[in-house]
């Protein structure tokens, strides 16, 4: 998988070793272990994925993680994303609207050794409690840039996070250079989960969507 990652353009060494350590099959329901080292999304539960291992390493190379900081994780899922945030030394909060999903999470982030906190709750809102963060990091795609994710970072800070409709979108990786300037960069193609609350998708748009 990781030499996979590599020939994809993954460069960054630290983000490579994590995802060489976490054993991704045990972020996967058990039927489908088989698939856990292929570089796709798969299933979890609650109608919601683990992302696809470029997706994370992609992500996890644009926040530019250093030991240290203080990140949130919108979405936790599977717990995957947070192991690999935590095997690169960074404190990791993350925020997972399923607190089916969450309790899982913690339970095997707990079980391979990695200290993160977590809650159930709307993390369109961010977690204000432990603001402001050196990274965020969302894994569910908003409408569009959730302005209490970017009072939550810290100046010189990475906001990176899907953008667009509720088919595709765009990677936007956002540093906040001042409290009133953001520098953004943005990838195309990529296809998440939607982000449902405050400043993401109203259930009803959702609903609407047909899904
Ligand atoms: N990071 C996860 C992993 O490593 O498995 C992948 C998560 S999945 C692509 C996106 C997650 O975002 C889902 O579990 C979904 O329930 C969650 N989510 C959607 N909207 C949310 C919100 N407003 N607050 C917190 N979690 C949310």
């Amino acid at each position: 998988m990781v030499e996979l990652l590599r020939k994809r353009g993954i460069k960054d060494e630290n983000v490579l070793r994590a995802m060489e350590k976490i054993p991704r099959h045990l972020f996967v329901p058990e039927a489908l272990i088989n698939y856990a080292y292929e570089d796709s999304a798969l299933p979890i539960g609650c109608s919601q994925t683990i992302s696809q291992p470029y997706t994370v390493a992609f992500m996890t190379e644009a926040l530019k993680v250093k030991p240290g900081d203080k990140i949130l994780e919108v979405g936790t899922g599977s717990g995957y994303q947070a192991a690999i945030l935590a095997e690169m030394g960074a404190q990791v909060f993350t925020i997972e609207r399923f607190e089916e999903l969450l309790k899982t999470a913690l339970e095997k982030l707990s079980k391979l050794g990695y200290n993160v906190i977590g809650m159930v709750g709307d993390g369109s809102i961010g977690w204000s409690e432990f603001a402001p963060y050196d990274g965020i990091i969302v894994t569910a795609a908003a409408p569009r840039i959730p302005q209490s994710l970017v009072k939550q970072l810290k100046i010189g800070g990475r906001l990176v996070i899907p953008i667009g409709d509720l088919d595709i979108q765009e990677l936007y990786i956002i540093k906040k250079v001042s409290e009133t300037k953001l520098d953004i960069k943005k990838k195309f193609g990529f296809k998440f989960v939607p982000l449902i609350g405050k400043e993401g998708w109203g259930e009803d748009s959702f609903r609407n969507n047909g899904r």
